[in-house]
């Protein structure tokens, strides 16, 4: 069956495996995924689904066989190649640990490229569960039809990440210190600066002062405002990148 703008339906489940995927071979499902196809699903042979390897793209496929343990499934076509993701990079201080899985999950889902968790002085959370995150990163993707996965970092000490900054890569840093109006206008960052980038959030109790003046000296950094008022750093952190989005990203 060709692959068309109605097909597959878009009621078809869509999911990530996480192995090199190619037209015409067959492959068995194991665990949560056999779990969620048999059981939530109640697939049966014959049912198409669409899955996605991050590698290679994005495939059409039919289950051949549907057990309590297992799914079989063939693959009948490849429907895109593995897309390109704005250029983006959120890099944000961990904060709770349900707040920083929604700020993975969302974006992923308004398409950031990586997502890099930083260590700042007021990190009340120093540590990450990276399995965690990239579970809500898969199933985001799975959901709003990414073919890629955000690339997932370790987590670094604002310093370190400081020391190996790619050259070219624009660093927004997000300043609840400074104007909108006037030196931190987000909409004048983004007139001045464009190409590759990153957004930095800090955490619940924000950057400390001695820190706000190691990003600011440095020269990929591009002070921005989020407005007059103080955001929880998940919400700034959307607000940030969908300003980005927007301005430089694929939203146009
Ligand atoms: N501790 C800070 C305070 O009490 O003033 C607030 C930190 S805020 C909860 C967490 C992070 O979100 C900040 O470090 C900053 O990166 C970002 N942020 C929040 N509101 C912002 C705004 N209006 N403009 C720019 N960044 C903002």
């Amino acid at each position: 069956m060709p692959a068309n703008p109605a097909y597959p339906p878009h009621s078809a489940p869509r999911l990530f495996v996480d192995e090199m995927l190619s037209d015409g071979m067959e492959l068995r499902l194991d665990g949560s995924q056999v779990h969620y196809l048999a059981n939530v699903m109640r697939a049966k042979a014959g049912d198409k689904l669409v899955l996605f390897d991050d590698r290679s793209g994005e495939y059409l496929g039919e289950v051949t066989q549907a057990a309590k343990r297992a799914v079989t499934v063939m693959l009948t076509g490849k429907l895109r190649e593995r897309e390109t993701v704005p250029d983006l990079w959120l890099c944000a201080a961990p904060i709770k640990r349900a707040r920083f899985d929604w700020m993975a999950e969302k974006a992923c889902e308004l398409g950031v490229r990586r997502f890099v968790p930083v260590l700042t002085q007021r990190t009340v959370v120093d540590k990450i569960k990276p399995d965690r995150l990239r579970a809500h990163m898969i199933e985001a993707a799975e959901q709003c039809e990414r073919s890629s996965l955000p690339e997932l970092d370790n987590l670094a000490k604002l310093a370190d990440l400081l020391a190996k900054w790619p050259e070219g890569r624009h660093l927004f840093f997000a300043d609840e210190r400074i104007h909108a109006s006037g030196e931190g206008s987000f909409r004048k960052a983004l007139v001045a600066h464009d190409g590759p980038a990153a957004i930095l959030i800090g955490p619940e109790g924000g950057f400390s002062a001695e820190e706000n003046a190691m990003v600011r000296a440095h020269p990929s950094a591009v002070p921005v405002s989020l407005g007059p008022r103080i955001l929880r750093a998940d919400t700034a952190a959307i607000a940030a990148i969908s300003l980005w989005m927007a301005g430089r990203g694929d939203w146009n």
